[in-house]
């Protein structure tokens, strides 16, 4: 069964609205099992809408339409769709009660415009919209199955729980297993999982790079996917830190917690960031202790004791500085762990022998203290992320070093 979507509204196209229909929707779906062989955005132009939606019609069974059953001069959808299916277009008493009652209730006059929402094709079933005046429509024609939803996503969203998703076949939910990397490229996590997954037939792979890690998606069924997923973890070990939705952050505090442990931050390039993003985990209070925002050379020593002739020696960005920064921050906090970083964000600053992206990361431990280094080519914002990523990646692969 083929099943697609089609999201109007210029705004879309321009750039100024996110559309985050295809993403909701798509997501409900495959909790169902099911899932779009197609998604399109049109803007609020009659013909190309018409278009857009004659086409579907001709290829899927099921096709769901979001927005433009507003009463604006810009919303065709109710006229598009009664056209294509040859219905009339007829006054439906009960919605133009229900939308009179409502303008009543919030004591506003009724604008004439509104009175077109509750104009229902013929035959079709009227979706209450507890959240709005625009009613959604569902039509059944010629084995077709259309859904006209509202676009505000605060009416469209109970109308997908109540309305759509009940009137469609159930499925087992789709077998869809997201491993979170971090540490390795996407390049360099294909080389491991490709050559592995080869022999498995029927089995879905996917990748996906974002921020400072890397996704491997496998879609099948169960049998298949506890197979590849054994595989992968048998490549990508430690690798991977989490699934689904995941952040790394999440694991971070969840290990710390689980262990009765806890953690402390001294920050320079990173402005806070790795204490902002352990602060954003719920319950990170019983395992973040807190942190320093040490920018200057004057705030490393007095805050964290950061040795005067270490910074004059080496520089502020450096293996030793990063080293005593992050035992500073563990010994004054008293926490398990601290975590450090300096490095030059850029896009000045750098020299031949510290180029801009130069940073190290450092953890100090109750026994050692380890230090990275890298080299990133990254603009200030992105670049505090991904260090900020490392600083969280060492102090996991610590965790469950254990
Ligand atoms: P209205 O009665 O508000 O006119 P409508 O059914 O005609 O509803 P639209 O005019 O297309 O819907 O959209 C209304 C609002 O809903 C938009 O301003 C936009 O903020 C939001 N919206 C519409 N489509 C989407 C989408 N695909 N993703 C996110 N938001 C959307
Ligand atoms: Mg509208």
């Amino acid at each position: 069964m083929k099943i697609e979507l089609i999201n109007t509204g210029s705004e879309l196209l321009l750039g100024f609205t996110v559309n985050t229909h295809v993403n909701y929707l798509a997501r409900k779906l495959g909790e169902r099992g099911l899932r779009f062989c197609r998604q399109t955005s049109v803007s609020d132009d009659r013909a190309e809408m018409r278009a857009v939606v004659a086409e579907a019609m001709a290829r899927s069974e099921v096709i769901i339409i979001t927005g433009g059953l507003g009463p604006t001069s810009d919303d065709f959808t109710r006229d598009v769709v009664a056209e294509l299916c040859g219905r009339k277009l007829l006054r439906d008493e009960t919605v133009a009660a229900a939308i009179t009652e409502r303008f009543r209730k919030r004591g506003i006059h009724k604008p004439q415009s509104v009175d077109v929402q509750s104009m229902v094709p013929e035959g079709a079933t009227v979706l209450p919209n507890p959240n709005g005046t625009a009613p959604g429509l569902y039509l059944e024609h010629q084995d077709r199955q259309l859904f006209l939803l509202p676009g505000p996503p605060r009416e469209l969203k109970p109308m997908v729980e109540n309305h759509v998703l009940p009137r469609l076949p159930g499925r087992p939910a789709l077998d869809c297993r997201v491993f979170k990397v971090a540490g390795l490229g996407e390049s360099q996590v294909e080389e491991k999982v490709a050559p592995v997954l080869a022999s498995l037939t029927g089995l879905e792979l996917g990748y996906c790079a974002r921020m400072g890690e890397v996704e491997v998606r496998i879609i099948s069924d169960k049998p298949t996917n506890d197979e590849a997923e054994r595989r992968i973890r048998a490549e990508l070990r430690e690798s991977i830190f989490g699934m689904g939705d995941d952040r790394l952050e999440d694991i971070v505090i969840k290990l710390l917690t689980a262990a009765g442990q806890t953690v402390a931050t001294a920050e320079s390039c990173t402005g806070g960031q790795i204490a902002h993003r352990l602060t954003n985990v719920s319950g990170s209070s019983a395992a973040f202790l807190g942190g320093w925002v040490t920018y200057s050379n004057q705030a490393k020593q007095r805050d964290l004791g950061v040795p005067g002739d270490l910074l004059a020696e080496h520089g502020a960005v450096s293996e030793p500085v990063a080293c005593a920064m992050a035992e500073g921050a563990r010994q004054r906090s008293g926490a398990t762990f601290a975590l450090s970083a300096t490095g030059i964000a850029g896009p000045t600053g750098g020299t031949p022998e510290k180029p801009v992206g130069l940073v190290y990361v450092a953890l100090a431990t109750p026994t050692r203290t380890v230090c990275l280094k890298q080299q990133w080519l990254l603009d200030r914002e992105t670049f505090k992320f991904f260090v900020a990523q490392t600083a969280l990646d060492l102090l996991r692969r610590e965790l469950i070093a254990k």
